[in-house]
C-alpha cells in the first residue's frame, strides 16, 4: 500500500527534503512529512469516519493537498479528486455520485468561492456541526474542512479549519495503525473524474496497487533518485499531478516541488532557479507560457535535466525549444487515461527525438498494449489503425456505482478498450489517431476528422476548426465542419470548398459548414464534440 511505502521510505531517508510549497513557505523533510500525514489521518478518523469511507478534496496546489492523499491511504479513506473548476452543480454531482462524507476546500481562491459554493447547495448545513441534518442537495456529506493558505483569517461558520484539525490529531494513534494494518494493495486508494470529453464525467476507482505502480515505472522512466527535484505546476486533481508528479517522486525518494497554486510561468521560472529543480512537468500550453515569458532570459534553468509533457498531442517545436532552451535532454511524453493511472505509453530517453515527438513511445513494463479491429476485436496488422486497449496492473477496479459501464469497458480478459483510435508501428511506437466515437461512418467509408481538420487549417482564414459526423439518410453520415475564422477575416462556404477541391476527395469535403466564435469544451479544456453533434442535430431536425 502507498501508506507502507511511504513509511519505508520515510525511514531509508527520514532527513532528505520531501516537499517544498513555495507559494506557502513550507518545506518538508520526509519523516516530517510522515509524521504530519499519520497526524491528519488520526485527525480524519476523530471525524468520525472509517475505512473505505469517500473524503473529497477541492483544492488547487499545496502542501495539505499532498498530505491528504498520503493520510486517506494510510487509513483506507477514498480520496476524491475534484477539479477546482468546477461549479455548483459540476461539485454536487461529483460529490453525490460517490457519496462523501466529508470534503477538504480552499475557502476562495481568486473569483471562486467555494464556501460560499457549498452553502448555496446545503444552505441549512451547519457546515461540520456533528449532529448535522442530512443536507437537502448534499445528502451524504457531514463535515467541510477549509485550508488556511495563507493565513487568511475569518471565521467560516460551521466549517473547520485545516489546521485546527491537525491540532486533533495524534501522530502516535495506534488505530492509525491497527488500520494501515488491515489493508491491502487492492483496495481502492481514489476516485478520479474523467474528463468529460465525450459525455459525463466517470469516477474511476483506482486501487493502491494501480497508481502506486503507476507512478513508480513512470518515474523509472525518468530515471528519478533522491538527487532530483521535481517542479510541479500541473493541478493535483488530475492524475498527472497526483500520479506522474507526487507518487513518481514519492516512489522514489526525490523531492515535490509546487511553485504555485494556480499556473504561473514566471512562478516556474523563478522556482526552477531557486530550487535547482532537475525535473519540470506540464502540458504544452504550459511549456509555451514558460517560454514565450518576457523575462526567461532572466533565469538559470540549467540545473533542468528530465520532465514529461503529456495531456494533449504535444508540438514537435515546442519539444525542440523545451530540449534546447530549458536544458531537457530527457523530457519524454506520455500517454494515458484516467482509468488506467493513467499512463500506458511513455517514450524513454533512448528514443529518438522524432519518434519522441511523432509518437507517444512504447508501452510501459509489465502492461500490455493491443490495437485491434474495434468491430471483429482481431489484432490488426502493425502499421493498421484500430482501437487502443490496455491490460495490466494499472487497469482501474472500475467506474464507481457503475458495474454496467465498467463492463461495457473493461472486456472479461481484462483488457481496458480505451475509445482511442491508434496504430503501432514495427518497434512497438505506439501512435494516437484520434477517439473512436469521433470517427465517422459515411456511405461505408471510414473517415478520420483530425484528418480533415488538419487540412483546414492550412487554411489561411482558419483559426480553428473541429470536423464531426451528423446523421445522414442517404449516407448514415455526413461530415461537418465548424469553423473559427481569424480574427478580421470573413470566409464563406464556398471559399473552403474551393480550398479542399482536387486536393482531398470529394466525400471528405464537409457537407455541412458553419462559422463559429467557439466550441463546446470541459472544464480542463478539451473540446466536446459530442456537444457540436447534438447541436447539428438539433438544426438539421
Ligand atoms: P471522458 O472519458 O470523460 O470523455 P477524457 O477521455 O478526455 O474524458 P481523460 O481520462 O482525462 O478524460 O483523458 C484521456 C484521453 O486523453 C485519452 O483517452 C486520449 O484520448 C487523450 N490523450 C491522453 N494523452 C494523450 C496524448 N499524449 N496524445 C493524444 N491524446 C492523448
Ligand atoms: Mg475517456
Amino acid at each position: 500500500t502507498l501508506g507502507d511505502f511511504f513509511a519505508g521510505m520515510a525511514r531509508r531517508q527520514p532527513d532528505h527534503e520531501a516537499l517544498v510549497s513555495r507559494h506557502q513557505g513550507l518545506r518538508y523533510t520526509y519523516a516530517e512529512l510522515h509524521r504530519e500525514s499519520l497526524r491528519l489521518a488520526s485527525a480524519l478518523l476523530g471525524l468520525g469516519l472509517a475505512p473505505g469511507d469517500r473524503i473529497g478534496i477541492w483544492s488547487h496546489n499545496n502542501a495539505e493537498w499532498v498530505l491528504m492523499q498520503l493520510a486517506t491511504a494510510q487509513v483506507g479513506l477514498i480520496l476524491v479528486n475534484i477539479n477546482p473548476a468546477y461549479r455548483t452543480a459540476e461539485v454536487e454531482y461529483a460529490l453525490n455520485k460517490v457519496g462523501c462524507k466529508a470534503l477538504v476546500t480552499m475557502p476562495s481562491f481568486k473569483t471562486s468561492d467555494y464556501l460560499g459554493m457549498l452553502r448555496e447547495l446545503a444552505p441549512e448545513m451547519a457546515l461540520c456541526a456533528p449532529a448535522l441534518l442530512a443536507a437537502r442537495r448534499l445528502p451524504t456529506l457531514r463535515s467541510v474542512v477549509w485550508i488556511d493558505v495563507a493565513g487568511e483569517g475569518g471565521e467560516q461558520p460551521g466549517a473547520l479549519r485545516f489546521s485546527e484539525l491537525m491540532a486533533r490529531g495524534d501522530a502516535q494513534d495506534a488505530r492509525v495503525a491497527a488500520i494501515g494494518a488491515t489493508l491491502k494493495h487492492t483496495d481502492p486508494i481514489n476516485i478520479q473524474f474523467t474528463s468529460g470529453t465525450t459525455g459525463f464525467p466517470k469516477g474511476a476507482t483506482l486501487t493502491h496497487r494501480n497508481i502506486l505502480n503507476n507512478g513508480f515505472f513512470i518515474g523509472e522512466c525518468m530515471r528519478l533518485t533522491p538527487a532530483d527535484r521535481l517542479c510541479i505546476p500541473v493541478p493535483l486533481y488530475h492524475c498527472f499531478g497526483m500520479v506522474l508528479g507526487n507518487l513518481a517522486c514519492i516512489t522514489h525518494g526525490a523531492t515535490i516541488v509546487y511553485p504555485s497554486d494556480g499556473f504561473d510561468p514566471l512562478r516556474v521560472l523563478e522556482t526552477v532557479q531557486a530550487e535547482r529543480c532537475t525535473g519540470l512537468h506540464g502540458v504544452p500550453t504550459m511549456f509555451i507560457a514558460e517560454l514565450d515569458h518576457p523575462r526567461f532570459a532572466e533565469f538559470d534553468l540549467s540545473t533542468l535535466r528530465t520532465g514529461i509533457m503529456a495531456g494533449s498531442p504535444c508540438p514537435i517545436e515546442v519539444m525542440k525549444r523545451v530540449q534546447a532552451d530549458m536544458h531537457m535532454a530527457e523530457v519524454t511524453i506520455a500517454y494515458g487515461m484516467t482509468e488506467t493511472s493513467p499512463v500506458s505509453c511513455q517514450s524513454d530517453t533512448d528514443t529518438p527525438l522524432e519518434k519522441r515527438v511523432s509518437t507517444v513511445g512504447r508501452v510501459q513494463p509489465h502492461l500490455e498494449v493491443k490495437i485491434v479491429d474495434p468491430e471483429t476485436g482481431a489484432v490488426v496488422p502493425r502499421g493498421g489503425r484500430g482501437e487502443l486497449c490496455t491490460r495490466g496492473y494499472s487497469v482501474m477496479h472500475g467506474y464507481w456505482g457503475d458495474p454496467e459501464k465498467t463492463r461495457e469497458a473493461i472486456d472479461a480478459d481484462g483488457w481496458m478498450h480505451t475509445g482511442d483510435l491508434a496504430t503501432m508501428d514495427g518497434e512497438g511506437y505506439v501512435n494516437i489517431v484520434g477517439r473512436i466515437k469521433d470517427m465517422v461512418i459515411r456511405g461505408g467509408e471510414n473517415l478520420y476528422p483530425r484528418e480533415i481538420e488538419e487540412f483546414l487549417y492550412r487554411h489561411p482564414q482558419v483559426q480553428d476548426v473541429q470536423v464531426v459526423g451528423v446523421p445522414d439518410e442517404k449516407y448514415g453520415e455526413e461530415l461537418c465542419a465548424w469553423i473559427i475564422a481569424k480574427p478580421g477575416t470573413n470566409p464563406t462556404e464556398d471559399d473552403i470548398r474551393a480550398f479542399c477541391k482536387g486536393q482531398i476527395a470529394h466525400y471528405k469535403v464537409p457537407r455541412y459548414i458553419r462559422f463559429v466564435t467557439g466550441f463546446p469544451m470541459t472544464v480542463t479544456g478539451k473540446i466536446q464534440k459530442f456537444k457540436i453533434r447534438d447541436a447539428m442535430k438539433d438544426e438539421l431536425g
